[in-house]
Order: structure tokens, then sequence, then C-alpha cells
């Protein structure tokens, strides 16, 4: 068998193939490119191109695609073949650096949220050379940022590259104030890990709920659920181990640095963890990585849930990014020096982190707020919807001690004096076994818990990367102009710590008192989508954006739209869906039984009328109560979505949904999940949460 380090990255056009396919002179533009984001001129591009067709012809491709993520939350694609006629009746294979860095597709019928008229219905895709080409399923994938001809952004890529940018462009000023002359670049790390769920694909086909949704919209408690806690790190099952081999072996081949794989919490449910690497680089992988598990649980006759929340009542999927700031000379700036001078650079920077997401609390909120993801956050389950930060006690006590001028631990004498002293080593593993906390600093890096499962990543980090390099611009304006450096450093991080210790919090996220704690600090608690979306566009949110050239205002409205309209759509399929199960499924299935028990029970009493028929008799009843309800409920339902066609405006909608679909929804549910518990099993026309939870 082929071993691991031959095939890793066999089906990447990495910085190995570069350096052995491409003459001198083109790799080192190439590089340039890839490094300091130069553009590339046409002969090298069209030299480039070359390579990459004659590599990946080589390797069965006979395609290649621009790959960009549109705000449809899932990645797309348009393949052109390279073949070109060549004047004899036969075909040569071809591909020109134009066709490399430049792609026009019809744009018109992406999301846009208002930026694209018709008359401008095409887009352009621009080649993000940072992140290398790849070959999946004979074709050469390279991935874009997607744009309008108005250069409005269209898609995921585009305001993340801008932000890593932004922060890019700030910490080396703040660097540069703490003596750092071979810093020439700052990146942004994430290892986003990912949770899922596996369903049987024949079970998973009788559902429509599964099939138009990704969730279970029906569906009664089964008798066993995750109460055993007998799955998390549990031994995996034959199937899923297959599946999680072929997912490993297939990622590799792609380059993705896929790491660790275990069970989760509830049963069926599994999570994966690559290594972490570049913001954008992560963002892609992690998009590729949720297309081919989705592809490869097929193959294993499996269905691969990224939903939020496929089942009421048994924990749900999430996402969490793990992210730090790296130097070009290999430095963590999250990570704890040996040195008060390094101890000194990492306070400042670490401040800049608690300052920032206590300022952008709401753009955080913002970057997961999806349908899916509302039925997790604050359930007990996930971090609550209130956003604030675990430092861990030993950082904690360390700032505070520094904010009061008070002497640390029991041995220092001294009080602890930033960038004159070297602050006191804390473990690493105490740092962070909280896992109730939304935001996370695990000794090294960051660890925002709030996302959901089937998002991209790219929202989250666009709103740390800004927020952070907002703070630091303000940090390096007032460090800069400072005639004592020390002094003011100090001073700096002891306000910091005074006016934004309100977000740090490092006790049980799950608990209601932190609720109200938290509400008497100030912190936001936007609980639902409709309630966090519109923090997007506030005045002084369109004013950090456009300040770091992340998104216009345009696009920021723009943005908000989509991610509202979407919320809707969403919605209103699975309020449709609901009706049509309720009508053709489960109200059916009803009626026949009870017809079934009211024939039992006539034959019984023509038998004997003394003749015990009281389950019959009981169960029929009770099945007529519920029936009515939910027949009820379906009519109210239908005429609630009815409603929502006579409204217009984004807002509007998002609260009608929330606040007129969604109860009745969770209304029809609840005399449905009765039902099913009194209806025999061969009555009911689909699998049970039992059947699919326990069905691999
Ligand atoms: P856990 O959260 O289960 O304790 P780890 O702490 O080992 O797991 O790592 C979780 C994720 O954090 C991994 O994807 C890892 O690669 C990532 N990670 C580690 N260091 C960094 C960093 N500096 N920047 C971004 N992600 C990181
Ligand atoms: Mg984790």
């Amino acid at each position: 068998m082929e071993s691991v380090e031959k095939y890793f990255g066999s089906m990447v056009f990495d910085d190995k193939v570069m350096q052995k396919r491409l003459a001198p002179d083109v790799y080192a533009a190439l590089k340039r490119t890839i490094q300091d984001g130069r553009s590339l001129n046409l002969s090298v591009a069209n030299a480039v191109a070359a390579a990459m067709k004659d590599w990946a012809v080589e390797l069965g491709a006979t395609h290649f695609t621009h790959w960009f993520q549109p705000m449809t939350g899932i990645t797309a694609e348009k393949h052109d073949s390279f073949i070109t006629p060549d004047n004899n009746g036969g075909v040569i294979m071809e591909f020109s650096g134009k066709e490399l860095v430049r792609g026009e597709p019809d744009a018109s019928s992406f999301p846009s949220g208002g930026l694209r008229a018709t008359f401008e219905a095409r887009g352009y895709t621009a080649w993000d050379a940072t992140s290398y080409a790849f070959i999946k399923d004979g074709v050469l994938c390279i991935p874009t940022a997607f744009c309008s001809f108005s250069g409005d952004a269209l898609d995921q890529k585009t305001p993340l590259l801008r932000s890593m940018e932004a922060i890019n462009r700030q910490a080396l000023r703040v660097l540069k104030l703490f003596g750092n002359e071979n810093v020439t670049s700052v990146k942004t790390t994430v290892g986003p890990e990912q949770e899922y769920f596996l369903v049987d694909k024949d079970l998973f086909n009788q559902r429509k709920d599964l099939l138009y949704t990704g969730r279970t919209l029906f569906g009664a408690k089964p008798p066993k659920g995750q109460e055993m806690e007998d799955h998390y790190f549990g031994v995996l099952k034959p199937r899923v181990q297959a599946f999680m081999k072929d997912l490993d072996e297939e990622l590799w081949r792609l380059g993705v640095l896929a790491k660790t794989e275990h069970n989760e919490a509830a049963p069926a449910q599994h999570e994966l963890a690559p290594i972490f690497t570049t913001a954008n680089i992560a963002a892609d992988h992690n998009q590729l990585t949720m297309e081919i598990m989705q592809r490869l649980a097929k193959q294993h006759n499996l269905v691969c849930l990224l939903h939020e929340k496929p089942f009421k009542g048994v924990n749900g999927s999430g996402k969490h990014n793990n992210w730090s700031i790296t130097t070009n000379t290999g430095v963590n700036l999250l990570e704890p020096g040996e040195t008060p001078y390094e101890n000194a650079q990492f306070l400042l920077f670490l401040c800049a982190v608690i300052k920032a997401v206590d300022e952008y609390q709401d753009l955080l909120r913002v970057s997961v707020a999806t349908a899916g993801n509302d039925h997790r956050l604050g359930a007990h389950e996930a971090p609550p919807a209130v956003v604030s930060i675990f430092l861990g006690s030993e950082l904690t006590e360390i700032l505070e001690a520094i904010e009061k001028d008070e002497p640390y631990g029991a041995k220092e004498k001294e009080l602890l004096r930033v960038g004159v002293h070297t602050m006191p080593k804390f473990p690493k593993d105490t740092t962070d076994r909280n896992r109730t906390s939304p935001f996370a600093f695990t000794g090294n890096k960051f660890e925002f818990r709030m996302l959901g499962s089937a998002s991209s990543v790219s929202a989250p980090n666009v709103m740390l990367n800004t927020a952070v390099a907002e703070i630091l611009k303000r940090f390096a304006d007032e460090l800069e102009n400072a005639t004592d450096f020390e002094t003011a450093l100090h001073e700096l991080i002891k306000r910091v710590i005074r006016e934004h210790k309100r977000i740090i919090f490092n006790g049980n996220g799950y608990d209601d008192k932190w609720l109200a704690e938290a509400e008497k600090r100030g912190l936001l608690n936007l609980k639902t989508t409709p309630d966090a979306l519109p923090y997007l566009v506030k005045e002084k949110n369109v004013a950090l954006f456009t300040e770091h050239r992340v998104f216009t205002e345009r696009e920021l409205k723009s943005r908000y739209e989509i991610l509202m309209e979407s919320y809707c759509k969403l919605i209103n399929i699975e309020g449709r869906t609901m009706v049509d199960m309720a009508r053709k499924d489960i109200l059916p299935a009803v009626s026949e039984y009870a017809q079934t028990l009211c024939n039992t029970l006539l034959s019984k009493k023509a038998v004997c009328e003394t003749l015990d028929c009281a389950y019959e008799q009981e169960t029929v009843e009770r099945l007529s109560v519920l029936s009515g309800k939910a027949h009820k409920h379906v009519k109210v339902l239908e005429k609630a979505l009815a409603g929502a066609s006579k409204l217009d405006g984004a807002t509007e909608l998002g609260f009608y949904y929330k606040n007129k679909v969604l109860p009745v929804m969770e209304k029809l549910r609840a005399a449905a999940d009765e039902l099913e518990t009194l209806v025999a099993s061969d009555y009911w026309r689909f699998p049970t949460y039992g059947d699919l939870l326990f069905g691999v």
C-alpha cells in the first residue's frame, strides 16, 4: 500500500510541484505574488497555467474550474474542459494564464442582496494564489474570490482576505514598537473542529424533513438517548470507521491536515479536527472537508448531516474556530513568552483581543447567526447567545494584579510591572477544560465555540480579524506618540483591563445565573438570528469595516439582506415540509390506526359487551384529541406561511417568521410527536429517532 507520506498532497499543485515544474524566474515571480500579494503579469500567468495544466492532465484531469464560495454557504464550480481544436480535426489540451487568473461566471443566480443589477449579471472570479490549486474528481480546481463587475464582494473569501490584510497592517505597526525588525508579515491561523452526524441513507431517504431541510421536524424522544454517555470517544462502528478511513485518505491527497477523528457526545455524532493553518486556507479546507464528507458518506450508504440541530433533544453539532496570530518569523503572538519583553508583547495582543471581543461582541454573535444555530445556542449544549471570554484563573489573576498594582502570587513580593517582570508560568492544561465558554483562551490561541456546524468559518474570522485590527490600530496610534513607551504600555494595559474586564467570565456558561449576571454587566444577549443580524449594519460596525476596507456600506447592507432572506427561506421550507408531512403521512397514519382500533373495539363488543376495551377506547380518544389539535395547527401554519407573502423588507419578514411561524411549528410538532408515541409501529410512515440514531 502507498504510504501516507507519499500520497499526502498528491492532488495539490503545491510549493514542491511548483518548484519542480516552473522555470526559476517564473517560480520566483509566483512566490512573490503568494507572499506579498503582488499581481502576476500575463507571461508568468501563462507559464504557470501551462505547467498546472500538464500536471493536472498527467493526473487524469480533463477540466478546470474556478472554485469559489458564494453566499449560499456551499462552494460553486462551473467546469470547462481543457480541449481546444488542433486544426487537424483533433484536439489539444490547453489552459491559458487568462483562464487561470480570471473567470467570468454568470453571477445572476447567486445571492447578491440587491448588489447586482441585471444589466451586470456577470461577476468575475480571481485566483487566490495563496491557496493552492488542487484536483478533485478529475477537475483542476482554482481557489478564487468572487466579485461583481463593480468590485463588490459576492462571496466569503474576499472579505476574509481583506480582513487578513487589515490585521497584518496594524499588527506590524505594533510589532515595530517592540523592535521586531525581521517581521514583515503577520497572518491569522485557524484550526476548525468539525462536528457531524452519520445516518443510514435508506432511512434518510424515507424522511422528507431530512431530505428537504437537513433536520428532523418531527420525532418523539427514543427510549434511549445520549444519557448513558457511552458514545463520546467510544469505539467506532465498522461502517463509520470505513467512512473515516476513506475520508482521511481523500483529504490527505488534497493536502488537508485531517488529524483527529472521534465519536462525539450524541449517538451517531462524530468530529474531525485538522491541524491549523493560515486562515484563508483553513476556510477553503473546511469547505472541502464538508463537501467530501457528504459525498463519501453516500458511497458508504450513509448520509452526513451537517445541520446544527438534526434531532430535537439530542446534542446538536457545532464548529470550534481555533484562532491565533503568527508572524512570518514563526512567533505565535498569543503564546506567553519567556522574557519580560516577550510577555509585554503577549499581554498587549491579549488585551487587543479582549477589547475587540468586548467592543464587537455583537459582530461575533452576528457571524454565527443562522436559523439552524438558533436551536443550539443557549440550549445548554452549546455556549449561550451571550459572548464572553474565558481566560482561566491564572491569567485572570495576573491581569487583576496588573490592573490594581498589586503583587501577584504568594511568592512574588514585587508588583508585576509590564515590560520589566517575567510573567509567572502557568501550566497550559489548566487554562481550559471549561467547555461552556463561547470564547476561550486555550494556552496559545483562542477557541471561538459558537459556530454552527454547517457554516463557513469565513464570517467569524472576518469579524475577529477586523475587530482586532481596529484595536491594534488604536493601540499603535497611542503608543507611537508616547514619550515613555514602557509607562504608556503599562498604563494602556491597565486601562484596557479596567474597561473591559466585564467580558471575562470563567464560570459555567450554561448556568442561568450567568445570564442574569451578564445582563447586569451590560453584555448583549441576542437570542435569535433576527435579533442579532441588524447589528451588522449598526453605524459603529459600518465605520469599522469601511475604515479597514473589509466591507463597503453597500456590501454590508447586501449581506444583511442575504442573511435575513436565507433565514426566512429556510423556515418557510421547514414550515411547508411540516404541512406536507402532517397532511400526507402523519394524519393519515393516525386515521388508519384509529380505524383499526375502532374495528377491534366493535368486534370485541359484538363478541361480548363486557370485554375489556380500555386500550382501544382510550387510545382512540387520545388519538382523536391529538389529531384534532394537529389538524388545527396545520391550518394555522398554512395561514401563517401564506401571510408572509404579504410582507416585504427583510427585517419585518425575519421577525414574522420568528414570532408567527416558528411557534406554530412547535405546537404542531408537539401534537405530532405525542401521536407518534401512541400509533403502532407498522402504521407510522417514516423511521423514528431510535431507527436513525442507532441504525448505523
Ligand atoms: P482540543 O480543543 O480538543 O483540546 P487542541 O487544543 O489539540 O484540541 O487543538 C484544537 C485545534 O486547535 C486543532 O485544530 C489545532 O490544530 C488548533 N490549533 C492549535 N494551535 C493553533 C494556533 N496557533 N492557531 C490556530 N489553531 C490552532
Ligand atoms: Mg475544541
